[in-house]
């Protein structure tokens, strides 16, 4: 039987990072090498990287935002362009479509998955003629992943690009049709995936993030953007080389490249990505069985194939109750997410509480609990303890 009464011998948090002895010896030895930015740590990192998810090519980047931006530059999008995205996300999902002077829409949450319901997709492309809109950004909610391959039907059929925000579903996959694993970021439905290595995500670099695509020319384009828009590759100069020093800047990029020491980081931790991947898995399957037997604690999601569980997300009346209860018993919970139609910054450019009441029911109710590898059996069967005292002490007022 859990017990409430039990002690943690540290806060527990909903997420956070993992690093070993041969994560502090991969750094430093990165730190002795001969290269402490662009070395070649870094390409080795989006080679295994890309590997790991199942793509042809990985652009390491400064974070998961610089990533979002990059695709956003290298699809072209342009001021006015409508791209569709989720409510149910960090902001700069959304944020990445503003960084080029796009309009942000969004459709609406499936309650059952708090993914985007790409039926309310359907009916917004439906409501408009082809060209309205130019893409479509899925995000892997908690580490489910979107089926892309319908969603890849549905972008075809209106000439939509597609980014998928894999920030917190490496490893992840989907059955497509056929019945195959289709994991998140291996580019065979979307035309650009990104990762964070944030570290409460799976994968911690400090800051870091990474772009994952099949396509050679979207590639070779990021690399281009990724640093100032400059190339040195004999075979894309435009004009004639003056010598060994010539370069180009062909285009106007930015400065965002990650350095070799995160990669190396990276590296080691990449390592370790399975392993970490079962735990959370393991600890979902235990979490599920607990609140099975709880009436007033409902599980997003539960038991689903594939699922990469960066969050643990349950449903409660009182959510703010518990959140602030739990608090007191050193369990430090958070909330993902306030929907982003509803920050001020996008309320100032029409979007309004009542716009997509599902994912506002959502918010009102969600709450994301400690998941991580190093999580111990014990302390879970603390949290759920707490969980319980708190839900039971409620319904008997
Ligand atoms: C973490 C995260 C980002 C941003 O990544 P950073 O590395 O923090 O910039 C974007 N989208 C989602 C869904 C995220 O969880």
């Amino acid at each position: 039987m859990p017990d409430s009464t039990f002690r943690p011998a540290r806060p527990l948090p909903y997420g956070r990072q993992h690093i070993t002895e041969a994560d502090v010896a991969a750094v430093t030895a990165a730190l002795q090498g001969d290269f402490l930015t662009q070395g070649p740590t870094v390409g080795e990192f989006e080679k295994q990287f890309a590997a790991y998810v199942g793509a042809s090519y990985g652009v390491a980047v400064s974070n998961g935002t610089a990533a979002l931006h990059l695709c956003a530059l290298a699809l072209d999008v342009q001021p006015g362009q409508r791209v569709i995205t989720t409510p149910l996300t960090f902001a700069a999902s959304a944020n990445c479509v503003r960084y080029c002077g796009g309009e942000v829409h969004f459709a609406d949450i499936d309650p059952a998955t708090g993914l985007i319901d790409l039926q309310q997709v359907r009916q917004l492309l439906a409501a408009h003629p082809k060209g309205h809109f130019s893409g479509l950004i899925p995000v892997d909610f908690a580490g489910l992943a979107v089926n892309l391959e319908e969603a890849r039907a549905l972008a075809d059929e209106h000439g939509l690009w597609i980014i998928e925000d894999s920030c917190h579903a490496p490893g992840g996959f989907f059955l497509d049709a056929q019945g195959r694993e289709q994991r998140c970021g291996n580019g065979n439905f979307a035309d650009l995936a990104i990762f964070s290595f944030h570290p409460v995500k799976h994968i911690a670099t400090g800051e870091g993030g990474m772009i994952t695509t099949n396509s050679e020319q979207l590639f070779h384009r990021l690399l281009r953007l990724r640093t100032h828009g400059i190339t040195r590759d004999p075979a894309d100069l435009v004009r004639e080389s003056d010598g060994g020093w010539y370069m180009e800047m062909q285009e106007l990029g930015y400065n965002y490249r990650l350095s070799d020491l995160n990669c190396a980081l990276g590296l080691s931790q990449l390592t370790r990505a399975d392993e970490g991947l079962a735990r959370r898995r393991q600890l979902a399957a235990r979490y599920d069985a607990a609140f099975a037997q709880v009436p007033g604690v409902a599980v997003l999601a539960p038991g689903r194939t594939g699922h990469a569980f960066h969050l643990y997300v349950i449903e409660v009346t009182d959510r703010k109750g518990l959140y602030d209860y739990l608090r007191t018993r050193q369990i430090f919970t958070q909330v993902h997410y306030i929907p982003v139609h509803r920050m001020p910054y996008y309320e100032d450019l029409g979007w309004r509480a009542g716009d997509f009441p599902l994912v506002e029911n959502y918010y009102a109710h969600c709450l994301s609990i400690p998941l991580f590898p190093t999580l111990t059996d014990e302390e879970q069967d603390y949290v759920v303890a707490c969980i319980v005292e708190f839900v039971n002490l409620s319904h008997a007022d």
